[in-house]
């Protein structure tokens, strides 16, 4: 773990929580005009290489600012949530940039987390690449020539990633993961990415067939990808940038009955009353998930069934804060003038992720063996944990 002065975490941790603030409020500003097929938020990017959000999840060593730390879980948490907030797509990207990062701090080998270390301060975007057609997926050496073949499906910036972080099947049919290296707008097709919302994320197919995979590519072990309790737990982080979109949604409801001043009607204010119960839940829930997740004496049982709790909890309030805002601003809130009508396309988008109701029923087994009761499921009792008297909030 890597050690750093109090003092020294506390500024470096308002630091970049400013830092993703300032980020933020500009990627709102070019939200809607990037929401359009090939809208890819390339200037947001720069300025969270700029203000040092690309290099942030890496230890102060490596000259990050430490937010792999354990101790910096509800930091990166509020960044993850705050870049969120101001735009699900630009949230999304930094989201598969920290999870990349994250995989090579954990598996990497020294030479090839050196070389990564200096492509992260050059600013390439990373991003993990895991999901693939049925058919066609990617293939380590297929032919014995050293090079790959096959695509990735819902590839989050495709075209622009330039260090994808994917899962390869080798000869053996186990799945290496390697780092690539890509040249902008190379491989690319973004023509399935027609969607609904999250445009600008552009999540399309990369086609990796004939690229020579370099020596130093591979990143840790064979199925070192699906370790348990990082590969599940790690999903606390998708958690936080849709708290940020749900957030968004909710302020924008909030503003808009302010503005025509239904706030008061008894209806509307059970609706909003509704909603903020929906979206403090949701905190509680990623902060709590966060702490957990990150704690290296947690179970590792308890922590993958805790994040998958934390997923469907989430997805419930995103759900429940949607619907009350489409009843309370009617039909204004589904016209393209208005900003309610980007923000929930792009967070009915972003809460579809893989397998929810194995992610509930796989809890649900949990909580059914453990004996434990109620009050000592997630927490042992007597114990005075932090996170349970102030989840979520910044160190
Ligand atoms: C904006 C966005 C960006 C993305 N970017 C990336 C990326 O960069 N990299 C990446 O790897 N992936 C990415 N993904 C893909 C993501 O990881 C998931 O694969 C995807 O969101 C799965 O959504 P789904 O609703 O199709 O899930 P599914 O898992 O197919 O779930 C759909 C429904 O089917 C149910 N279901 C699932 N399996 C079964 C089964 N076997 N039998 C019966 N029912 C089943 C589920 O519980 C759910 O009700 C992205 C997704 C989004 C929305």
């Amino acid at each position: 773990m890597n050690f750093i002065a109090p003092d020294r975490t506390e500024t470096e941790s308002l630091r970049i929580r400013t830092a993703a603030r300032v980020v933020s409020r500009f990627a709102a500003e070019r939200a809607d005009a990037l929401d359009r097929t090939g809208g890819f938020p390339a200037r947001d990017v720069v300025e969270c290489h700029e203000a040092g959000l690309l290099a942030a999840p890496l230890p102060v060593a490596l000259g990050g600012s430490g937010l792999d730390a354990p101790a910096m879980a509800p930091v990166l948490l509020n960044v993850l949530a705050e870049v969120g907030r101001g735009s699900l797509a630009l949230g999304r990207l930094y989201e598969g940039h920290v999870n990349a990062l994250s995989l090579i701090l954990r598996y990497a080998s020294e030479p090839v987390l050196r070389r990564l270390v200096a492509d992260i301060h050059a600013g390439h975007l990373f991003g993990v690449w895991n999901t693939q057609p049925q058919a066609g997926g990617l293939v380590l050496d297929p032919h014995g020539t050293g090079e790959l073949a096959g695509v990735k499906s819902f590839a989050s910036g495709a075209g622009a990633v330039t260090r994808p972080l994917v899962t390869a099947r080798r000869p053996d049919g186990r799945q290496q993961m390697l780092v690539v290296s890509l040249e902008p707008g190379t491989r690319a097709d973004l023509s399935s990415w027609c969607a609904h919302g999250m445009r600008a994320s552009t999540s399309g197919v990369l086609d990796f067939t004939g690229l020579p995979v370099a020596a130093q590519a591979a990143v840790g072990e064979a199925d070192d990808y699906f370790r348990e309790p990082h590969f599940s737990g790690g999903a606390w982080r998708f958690t936080a940038v849709q708290l940020g979109g749900i957030e968004a949604v909710f302020d924008s409801l909030r503003a808009h009955l302010v503005a025509t001043g239904r706030g008061g009607d008894p209806h509307q204010a059970a609706r909003l009353g509704e909603a903020a119960i929906a979206v403090e839940t949701a905190r509680l829930f990623v902060g709590r998930a966060a702490a957990l997740a990150s704690d290296p004496d947690a179970e590792p049982a308890r922590v993958i069934a805790y994040v998958n709790l934390t997923r469907l909890a989430v997805e419930r309030a995103g759900l429940d804060v949607l619907e009350r805002a489409q009843r309370s601003v009617g039909l204004a809130g589904f016209l393209q003038t208005h900003p309610l009508e980007r923000l929930m396309r792009d967070l009915a988008t972003y809460l579809r992720q893989p397998g929810p109701d194995r992610a509930l029923t796989h809890a649900a087994a949990h909580v059914l063996a453990d004996a434990r009761t109620a009050d000592a499921l997630w927490r042992d009792p007597g114990t005075n944990d932090p996170a349970d008297l102030q989840p979520g909030r910044a160190a």
